[in-house]
């Protein structure tokens, strides 16, 4: 506890230094900064008078312009009104010693950027100012410190006077400083500017190299556009102050300096871009992103446009386009602050010290504010402020970023609620802990998976997001229920459209059954959908440790089971059962049974027919398999058909019904003249056979029934994955002439967008949704919503399990097209089915027209 406590004072003191020791030097740096300046006030012993010329053609020499001194203008404080255009300055200078001692002075340019920069120095005093000494300050290749500071070091005897005249003319920054020093200012002044600008290489340099680490090790783009703003902003620096004749070659400081707007543009594309990548634009690929992408390409066009053109065209061309990016970015900035991007403050933080910086240097440059070394040097100083906040910013975002993954992993992105993931991690904790007792309890909403596929997934979210509120505030003080997640939340939602809790059975105060009626009161309610309002209830399951699993994955698949027996059996709630080893048995039997029975030809074929709801005719019969156990009787195809699929008898099943069918088609049709179509059902193990296509085709063609009178119904079910391959196949069943139906609509769990890319033209609803249809509600919605949908398709819709008038009546109503339940008549041997269809004028069928059977319109 104590040792904990000190650990936590020495970091809080680690902290308070390194702050301290930061300030402590920064603080001294910028001491540094200003003594560069006011060491230029302090010389009071020599003062200057200032005067100038411009001359606008650039053709005067100096030998004109000795003859005009008279009309030279004065100038006070160094105001000379320079321009952003290609003209002369010719500046005179005298220098006056009051003090009685000589002086060591230098005549200081601090503009590196002119083309002509020559002093013209008056041999003797000012009265004899016609013999000039010319010294041209930039022709010197081998002294740096006179490329980074043009200057001219001179002594003026006591009490004497020195006249210099200046010729000037540049194509870049025109404003051009000018101070007469002492010797010793200046070299300090120099030594500091050198520290100054040492200290800028270094950090660019090194700030460059971390963040190509950081874009190898974390691949976003972002970074490197960050090491191009870096680097370009370094460029177009090395030439405004002059730091890149320390560290480049005299001509590539000259290119750096003949290209020096070419280079701005390249800060500005930098800028733009990382600005859209940091705050993700290139994730949504928007119109903002686009338009980004238009105004830079607009950028490096008018960036290659510039290089042809003269320097003061290309300055005026660059800053007349900078208003819009400028507005761009405002723009580009506020959208995010305004949408859950408070992470990105520092970055918008940053373009303080850059819109400061950047609107000193040229309000110094031409002369409308006062030059000093700070002034001077104010953007190189906001680049770093503006950099250091940049990597801030980044270092948020990689935070948030993290954040963002974790939450990825922990919830689900659009409805915001907890993962299966917080629950599997938290049950394999428990598990661990071996002397733990608890249950696993699933919350499904009734029907849910047929009610989601009539309101859409913003719907659905909704949904649950209501129940996932109503639910925590219930289990908020129970603490038999476990917290699942760091945020304390108690239910994970899991793919199933359910929620999961996890319940301590040794905290117990109430009892499972006394906990599921509270679940159960609070689940029951309407849910408004579209101006409907759904009843909802709850069908809960549960599994419990160690009884049910001793892994998480099978006490989580285990409360799903038991979920599925609970709404099967049409239960309120249920604890998962195990299948006990004699059911295995009884299931090898069954197989083995059903085998023997399809070698010796003990199955049969039922007919059930479809009747066309228009013309009240039969259209269709549904083939349906029959097996008589001999010793168990009458087994129902709902029951073996599921075992010979997972036994891999299926196929054959399959194959023998088909062919069984047709025989008895054939027989139909030439006997006794009945030639509508029949349905026979495919299982999906089927589809995704190659061979039991060709053996399908094999049938059809031995056959004389055509294949544009048979109908395939393929269940929608979640066990049915249609691949490419089975797709395929589908595809050349279609060629063949066969209709596809999809059976049993409504049960599974596809949505009608997933099922979407089968070539299917039927659509049969599932009986659930059509047995006594007037008497609930809910079936109705979703039977009109399937029919109309159905119908807007263009599919032919079958309604199943149509049992009485009023049923078939309703359907009519909303569209649909075929009927086929026990209303009209049950599955029956082909004998039965032969005299019912002879006999139909004592059906149900109100106008049968004996012997003509008219199919439906596929
Ligand atoms: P299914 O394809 O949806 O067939 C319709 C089922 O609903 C049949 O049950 C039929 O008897 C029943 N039915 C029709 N109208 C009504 C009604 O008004 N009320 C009620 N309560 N039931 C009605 P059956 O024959 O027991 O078949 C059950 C399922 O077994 C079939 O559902 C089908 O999925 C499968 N099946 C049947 N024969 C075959 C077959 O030859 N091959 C394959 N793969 N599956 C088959
Ligand atoms: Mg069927
Ligand atoms: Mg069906």
């Amino acid at each position: 506890m104590l040792l904990n406590k000190l650990f936590k004072i020495i970091h809080i003191l680690a902290i308070a230094i390194i702050f301290i020791l930061i300030a402590l030097i920064l603080w001294n740096v910028a001491t540094r900064l200003v003594a560069i300046d006011t060491n230029k006030t302090r010389t009071v012993e020599h003062t200057i008078d200032m005067s100038y010329l411009i001359d606008p053609s650039g053709k005067m020499d100096v030998d004109n312009i000795k003859k005009q001194l008279s009309t030279f203008i004065p100038a006070k404080n160094n105001e000379i009104p320079f321009e952003l255009s290609k003209q002369t300055y010719w500046l005179r200078i005298i220098v006056k010693n009051h003090s009685a001692e000589p002086l060591a002075l230098v005549l200081y340019a601090d503009n590196n950027m002119l083309d002509i920069l020559k002093v013209y120095q008056a041999n003797k005093t000012i009265t004899s100012e016609t013999n000039y000494l010319s010294t041209n300050l930039l022709a010197n290749n081998h002294d740096i410190s006179l490329k980074v500071y043009p200057h001219l070091t001179f002594d003026l005897p006591a009490r004497q006077n020195k006249a210099f005249i200046l010729e000037i003319q540049t194509q870049g920054p025109p404003n051009v400083p000018l101070m007469v020093i002492s010797n010793n200012d200046f070299t300090q002044r120099v030594l500091y500017a050198q520290i100054f600008y040492g200290a800028f290489i270094g950090i660019i340099l090194l700030m460059a190299m971390y963040n190509l680490v950081l874009f190898f090790a974390i691949k976003d783009t972002v970074y490197l556009f960050y090491i191009g703003y870096l680097l370009s902003s370094f460029m177009v620096l090395s030439g405004l102050t002059g730091f890149g004749h320390l560290i480049f070659s005299t001509e590539i400081q000259a290119l750096i300096n003949k290209y020096i707007i070419f280079l701005h543009y390249y800060i500005v594309i930098f800028l733009v871009l990382f600005t859209l990548f940091f705050l993700r634009y290139n994730q949504g690929k928007n119109k903002t992103y686009r338009a980004g992408k238009a105004i830079i390409a607009i950028l490096i066009f008018c960036s290659l446009l510039s290089i042809n053109l003269d320097a003061i065209l290309q300055a005026k061309l660059f800053f007349s386009l900078q208003p819009f990016t400028l507005l761009f970015a405002i723009f580009v900035l506020l959208k995010r602050i305004n949408h859950n991007y408070s992470w990105s403050k520092f970055y918008l933080l940053s373009w303080l010290p850059l819109l400061i910086g950047s609107s000193i240097q040229p309000l110094v440059l031409l002369n409308y504010l006062d030059y000093s070394f700070f002034t001077r040097n104010a953007f190189l100083v906001a680049i770093i402020v503006e950099l250091t906040l940049m990597a801030f910013a980044l270092a948020q975002r990689m935070k948030r970023n993290e954040q963002d993954r974790i939450k990825d992993i922990a919830y689900h992105i659009t409805s915001g609620l907890p993962r299966k993931s917080n629950l599997e991690t938290f049950v394999n904790q428990l598990v661990l802990q071996k002397d733990n007792q608890f249950t696993l309890l699933m919350i499904k909403p009734e029907h849910i998976d047929k009610i989601a596929l009539y309101i859409d997934d913003e719907q659905v979210t909704q949904l649950f997001q209501h129940l996932f509120q109503k639910l925590s505030l219930l289990f908020q003080f129970n603490d038999s229920v476990f917290s699942l997640t760091e945020n304390n939340e108690k239910l994970c939602f899991i793919n199933n459209n359910a929620f999961v809790i996890v319940i301590n059975d040794k905290y117990q105060h109430q009892t499972l059954e006394e906990l599921i009626a509270a679940i159960q009161k609070i689940v029951s309610d309407n849910f408004q959908i579209n101006h409907l309002k759904l009843p909802l209830s709850a069908i809960i399951g549960a599994s419990s440790f160690p009884e049910h699993g001793i892994k998480s994955h099978q006490l989580i698949n285990n409360v799903i089971f038991a979920t599925n027996q609970a709404e099967l059996n049409h239960q309120k709630w249920a604890l998962y059962q195990q299948q006990s080893s004699n059911e295995n048995a009884y299931l090898l039997q069954l197989t083995s049974d059903l085998k023997s029975a399809l070698e010796n030809d003990n199955l049969a074929i039922f007919h059930q027919p479809q009747i066309d709801l228009r013309t009240l005719r039969v259209c269709s019969s549904e083939c349906l398999i029959r097996w008589q156990h001999p010793t168990q009787g009458f087994i129902s195809p709902s029951v073996f058909i599921p075992v010979a699929e997972d036994m891999g008898l299926i196929n054959e099943i399959t194959l023998w019904v088909i062919e069984k069918s047709l025989q008895q088609q054939l027989l139909l049709a030439s006997e006794y003249g009945f030639n509508h179509m029949i349905s026979i059902n495919i299982s999906g193990k089927d589809i995704a056979s190659e061979h039991f296509f060709t053996r399908v085709i094999d049938i059809i063609e031995n056959s004389t029934i055509p294949a544009d009178k048979i109908i395939f119904e393929l269940t929608e079910s979640s066990s049915i994955t249609y691949n490419e391959e089975s797709l395929e196949l589908i595809e050349k069943l279609v060629d063949l002439g066969i209709t596809i139906s999809i059976d049993d609509f409504g049960t599974g769990y596809s949505s009608m967008s997933q099922i979407s890319n089968l070539p299917f033209q039927e659509l049969k609803v599932d009986r659930e949704f059509v047995e006594n249809i007037n008497d609930n509600l809910k079936r109705k919605i979703i039977a009109e919503a399937t029919v109309k949908m159905a119908k807007g398709l263009g599919l032919e819709v079958v309604a199943e399990g149509v049992n009485s008038q009023q049923d078939e009546d309703t359907l009519r109503r909303f569209g649909c097209d075929i009927g086929q339940g026990y209303f009209y008549a049950k599955p029956m041997a082909i004998d039965d089915y032969i005299s019912w269809l002879e006999n139909l004028d004592n059906g149900r069928i109100k106008q049968p027209m004996q012997g003509e059977f008219i199919p439906a319109e596929k």
